[in-house]
C-alpha cells in the first residue's frame, strides 16, 4: 500500500464529508452486526479496516489544527468533534456487535488479544450492567466530567487571585531580566513588580527571589490555594469509588489497573516503596548539602519549603557554573536530527531517505525508512516554533502498519512536531540540550509506532500499549542524548565546527543527576498519595491525614499545616491520571533498564538492541509489556537501573 498523501481540499466541507464517512461507517458495522458471521475474519477484521479509513481521514484535520491553526481548521475541527464522540459512543453501546465479539474464537495470539480488548472495553463501559445501573454509570460519568472542570475552575481562579507587589529594587535584585522585564509594571507612577501565582512567575520569585518572606509569602499562597477544592476532591473520590464497585472492582485503583500495565496493587505499591527507600539515603545527604549551603553563604540555620529552589539554584550555579547558552551553539538543529536518524539507523538497522512529498509547511522534512532495501514506514519532523503552532512537543501517529480484510499490508506513518528556535536564510536553528533531550524522546514514540510490525491494527505500532508503559521507549531514546559517545557525534560548534568540550559534555549529565534523588522522593510521594487515595474510600480529613502519613518519610523538611497540596493537584482531579500517576516512573524504570542493556564502553551493544526491536518496539500492544520484556531479557526491570541512571549509587 502507499502512504496517504497529506492535504485536505476542502476544510470548509470537512465536517460534511465526515459525516457521510461516519453515516457509511455505521452502515457498514451495522451489516458486520447483523450478519450470521462470527469469525474473526468476518467481523474483527473488517472492524479494524474501518477504525484506519477514518484515522486515515480525520488525522489530517486534527494535525493541521494544532500545527497550522487558523479559523478554518478550528472551524471544521470544532464541528467534527461531536460527530466523532456521537460516532464512538455509539459503538460502544453496540451491545449487539458486544454479544457477537463474545463468541469469535482464534487461536492466533494477536487476534486473541484484539478481541480480549475489545470486550474489555465493552465491559469497562458498563455493557454487563442491569439497565438501572447502567443509568447509574452514565450518570456518574457526567458528574465526574464536570468536578473536574470545577476543579480546575477553582484553581484557575485561586491562581489568578493572587499577586504580590514589591517595590523595593534590592528584593528582585537576582531575579533574571526576562523574569524581571515580565514582573515590571507602574502603580500610581511608580515602578513596582509583580508576582502572580502562575507558574513563570511564581517559580521566577521562589527561584530567584532573593527576599526570604515574600518567598514564604509566595509559597504559602500557592499550596494553600483553592480551599473550595476539598469538597469537590470528596464527591470526585465518592462517585470514583462508586463506579468501580459497579463495575465490580474493589476499589478505584484496582479498576485503574484493569487496563495497565502493572498487575495488581501490592506490584504498584511495593514498587513504589522500594523507589523511595532506595532514593532516601542520597537523598538525605543532598539535603544537608543544601543546609550547609543556606548556613554559609546566608547563615540560614532552619532551611523551610520555600528556600529550596532558591539555594537550590545557588548551589547549582557555585557547583556546576554552567547554563543552556554555554550549549546551545553546538546543537544546531539540522545536525542534531541527522545525528539522531544516524543513532537510530545504527541501533535498528534501517535507513532513513529524505523524499520530497506533500506536506503543510515547507519547514516540514520527510524521510522514508527502510529496512533491508525495503520500504517500512515514513516520518515527517516539524520542528520550528510558528505562532499558529500548539506549543510544546508530540509524537502523533498516523498511518498504522497491519494487514486489512483483503491482505493487503499498510505501512505506517508519524509527525514529530517540536517548537525549536527559528531558522533563517543566515543562522541556523540552535537548540538548548532540552531541546535535543525532547526530539530523542519524541522520536522514541515515533519508532515505536513505525517500527511496529502487528498484522491487526488495534495491537500494532503505539495502538494498545497500556498507558503506564507508553512513555517507555521515549524515555529509553531520551536517556542517549545525555551520553558523551552520542552527544560526540553531532555536538560542533556552528560557526567554528569546533567539538564540544570534554568539560561541558560532563557538566550536561552532572547538571541532570543534581539534586536527583530529592526529585525522586517527591515523586514517589505525588505517585504513592495518588494511588494510595483511590484504594478505598477516603472523605474529609481522612484525605490530609493519608497525606501527612505518607510525608513522615517522603518529606524531609517540615511540611506546614497551610500546605493543601492536594487542592491543586489537578493532575489526578482533573486529568485522566486518578490511581495512575506512578506511570511516570514505572516506565522509566523499563526505559532505564533496558538503557543499560544496549550500550556499553564500546557503545551499542548490537544484540540487545535487536532484541529491544525485535520483542518491544515491532510487537506494540499485542502482549502486556512486562511479559515483552521477560521474553526479551529472561528477566524483569530492576528498580536499580532508575537510581543508577541518575547516578545513585544503591
Ligand atoms: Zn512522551
Amino acid at each position: 500500500m502507499q502512504f496517504q498523501e497529506f492535504k485536505i481540499d476542502n476544510l470548509e466541507g470537512f465536517p460534511k464529508e465526515l459525516e457521510r464517512l461516519l453515516a457509511k461507517q455505521l452502515d457498514s458495522i451495522d451489516k458486520i452486526t447483523k450478519s450470521d458471521d462470527i469469525s474473526y475474519a468476518g467481523v474483527l477484521k473488517p472492524l479494524q479496516d474501518l477504525d484506519e479509513e477514518l484515522e486515515n481521514f480525520f488525522t489530517p484535520l486534527s494535525h493541521l489544527n494544532s500545527v497550522e491553526n487558523s479559523e478554518e481548521t478550528q472551524k471544521a475541527y470544532e464541528l467534527s468533534l461531536p460527530q466523532l464522540s456521537k460516532f464512538s459512543s455509539t459503538i460502544a453501546q453496540n451491545e449487539e456487535l458486544f454479544h457477537k465479539i463474545k463468541k469469535i474464537t482464534s487461536t492466533d495470539l494477536e487476534a486473541k488479544k484484539v478481541i480480549e480488548n475489545d470486550i474489555r472495553g465493552f465491559v469497562l463501559a458498563g455493557a454487563e450492567l442491569p439497565l438501572e445501573h447502567k443509568k447509574e454509570l452514565e450518570e456518574i460519568d457526567m458528574r465526574l466530567s464536570e468536578l473536574s472542570n470545577i476543579f480546575s475552575q477553582n484553581l484557575l481562579d485561586a491562581t489568578n487571585e493572587f499577586e504580590m507587589i514589591i517595590e523595593d529594587k534590592k528584593d528582585v535584585a537576582e531575579i533574571p531580566a526576562s523574569d524581571l522585564a515580565q514582573a515590571k509594571t507602574e502603580i500610581d507612577g511608580k515602578t513596582v513588580y509583580k508576582f502572580t501565582l502562575q507558574i513563570p512567575s511564581y517559580l521566577a520569585y521562589m527561584t530567584y527571589g532573593t527576599n526570604r518572606k515574600y518567598r514564604q509569602e509566595i509559597s504559602k499562597a500557592y499550596v494553600s490555594r483553592a480551599p473550595k477544592n476539598s469538597d469537590v476532591i470528596d464527591e470526585l473520590l465518592k462517585l470514583k469509588y462508586k463506579k468501580a464497585q459497579l463495575l465490580g472492582f474493589d476499589s478505584f485503583a484496582e479498576y485503574s489497573l484493569a487496563t495497565k500495565d502493572a498487575n495488581s496493587i501490592d506490584d504498584v505499591t511495593n514498587f513504589l516503596e522500594e523507589l523511595g527507600d532506595k532514593a532516601l539515603p542520597k537523598a538525605k545527604e543532598e539535603l544537608e548539602e543544601l543546609k550547609e549551603f543556606a548556613l554559609r553563604i546566608d547563615g540560614i540555620d532552619d532551611l523551610h519549603g520555600y528556600d529550596v529552589a532558591y539555594y537550590s539554584e545557588k548551589l547549582k550555579k557555585e557547583k556546576f557554573d554552567f547554563d543552556d547558552s554555554m550549549t546551545k551553539p553546538y546543537f544546531e538543529q539540522s545536525k542534531v536530527l541527522r545525528g539522531l536518524l544516524d543513532v537510530v539507523s545504527e541501533l535498528f538497522d534501517v535507513e532513513f531517505r529524505e523524499v520530497e512529498v506533500k506536506v503543510w509547511n515547507k519547514k516540514v522534512k520527510t524521510f522514508d525508512i527502510y529496512r533491508v532495501g525495503e520500504l517500512a514506514g515514513r516520518i515527517y519532523f516539524d520542528l520550528e516554533a510558528r505562532k499558529e503552532k500548539r506549543g510544546g512537543a508530540w509524537m502523533h501517529d498516523w498511518e498504522t502498519h497491519f494487514v486489512d480484510s483483503k491482505g493487503e499490508q499498510h505501512l505506517p506513518s508519524a509527525f514529530i512536531v517540536c517548537n525549536f528556535s527559528l531558522s533563517t536564510d543566515d543562522t541556523p536553528s540552535l537548540l538548548r540540550h532540552d531541546d535535543v533531550v525532547t526530539l530523542f524522546h519524541e522520536m522514541g514514540h515515533g519508532i515505536h509506532h513505525l517500527f511496529g510490525k502487528c498484522n491487526e491494527r488495534s495491537i500494532s505500532g503505539i495502538n494498545g500499549v497500556a498507558w503506564d508503559v507508553v512513555e517507555f521507549p521515549s524515555q529509553f531514546l531520551e536517556a542517549f542524548a545525555y551520553e558523551k559517545p552520542i552527544l560526540k557525534r553531532f555536538a560542533f560548534h556552528y560557526e567554528t565546527n569546533e567539538p564540544m568540550s570534554d568539560e561541558l559534555l560532563d557538566k550536561i549529565k552532572d547538571t541532570k543527576n543534581y539534586q536527583a534523588s530529592l526529585g525522586i522522593l517527591r515523586q514517589v510521594e505525588f505517585s504513592l498519595f495518588d494511588f494510595n487515595l483511590h484504594k478505598k474510600l477516603y472523605q474529609g480529613d481522612e484525605v490530609q491525614e493519608l497525606l501527612d502519613g505518607i510525608r513522615k518519610k517522603t518529606s524531609l523538611l517540615p511540611v506546614p499545616k497551610y500546605n493543601k497540596f492536594q487542592n491543586g493537584f489537578a493532575h489526578i482531579f482533573a486529568g485522566g491520571y486518578s490511581a495512575g500517576y506512578y506511570s511516570y516512573k514505572w516506565a522509566e524504570v523499563l526505559s532505564a533498564d533496558a538503557f543499560f542493556e544496549c550500550i556499553d564502553e564500546n557503545g551499542f551493544n548490537q544484540e540487545k538492541a535487536d532484541g529491544y526491536q525485535k520483542y518491544i518496539l515491532n510487537r506494540g500492544g499485542s502482549e502486556e509489556m512486562s511479559e515483552l520484556y521477560k521474553k526479551w531479557l529472561g528477566r524483569e526491570p530492576k528498580v536499580e537501573s532508575l537510581l543508577k541512571l541518575y547516578g545513585i549509587e544503591v
